[in-house]
């Protein structure tokens, strides 16, 4: 039986670092499924497709070649690679202009069921540490175990605009992220929400250390 960890919570929560970090500590493949809806963003940005078109997003989901995989040898830029037709987007897709529109394309159902396969594939083969929005809910409803990362929305931006070397835009990314929470805590399809008997973690208290250990306790308790 495989082993998966599924990690919700808001933009900036630092579900990255600490879902990367205890990946690395289980041994387990480290999945960030924002990277598969950033791509697809940037397919929908680059090929000019309207982002209310839920038709054309959901074909275009279907028919891209979205993959994410371990980084090359040397590559310590980055946890994960993320591939749209075999190209590697990795930073392109953390760019503000996929930051603006990425929610709005994630809303629509027929993308969410062409990313759903491709994450549950990623699961059964092997322990994964999972994070995203929906993972607990919807994704893994039946993982090993949740968490959910959470802060402040104020020390979430702050930790934004100092790992961007731009302490001078801490509003912007507050603005930012207000948003994007609004828009992914009120979607109709696989809202963000806290998962059922999730482990609840606040990174403005806990440092990534603190969320790594206490994660690991949990996991214990269940195997015990
Ligand atoms: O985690 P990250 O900020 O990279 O995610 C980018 C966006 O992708 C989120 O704001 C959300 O709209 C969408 N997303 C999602 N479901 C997931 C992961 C990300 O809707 N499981």
């Amino acid at each position: 039986m495989t082993r998966s960890i599924a990690v919700d919570g808001p933009s900036g929560a630092g579900k990255s670092t600490v879902g990367h970090s205890f990946a690395e500590r289980i041994d387990a493949t480290f999945v960030d499924t924002g990277l598969m809806y950033r791509a697809l963003t940037l397919a929908a940005l680059d090929g000019g497709v309207d982002l209310e078109d839920a038709v054309a997003l959901g074909r275009l989901a279907a028919e891209s070649s979205i993959s994410v995989e371990r980084p090359g040898v040397g590559q310590s830029d980055r946890f994960e690679t993320v591939r749209l037709a075999g190209r590697d987007v990795t930073h392109e897709v953390r760019t503000p202009r996929v930051d603006r529109a990425v929610s709005a394309v994630s809303r629509h159902a027929g993308v969410r069921d062409a990313m759903l396969g491709i994450q549950r594939t990623a699961a059964q083969r092997e322990d994964v540490v999972m994070v995203g929005r929906d993972i607990g809910t919807v994704v893994l409803p039946d993982a090993t175990l949740k968490v959910y990362l959470t802060a402040d929305a104020v020390v979430r931006a702050r930790r934004r605009a100092a790992e961007m070397g731009r302490p001078d835009r801490v509003d912007d990314y507050l603005a930012e992220i207000r948003l994007r929470d609004d828009a992914d805590s009120q979607r109709a399809v696989a809202p963000l929400r806290i998962p059922e008997g999730a482990l609840v973690l606040d990174t403005g208290k806990l440092d990534v250390e603190g969320c790594v250990d206490a994660i690991a306790a949990r996991l214990e308790e269940l195997d015990a």
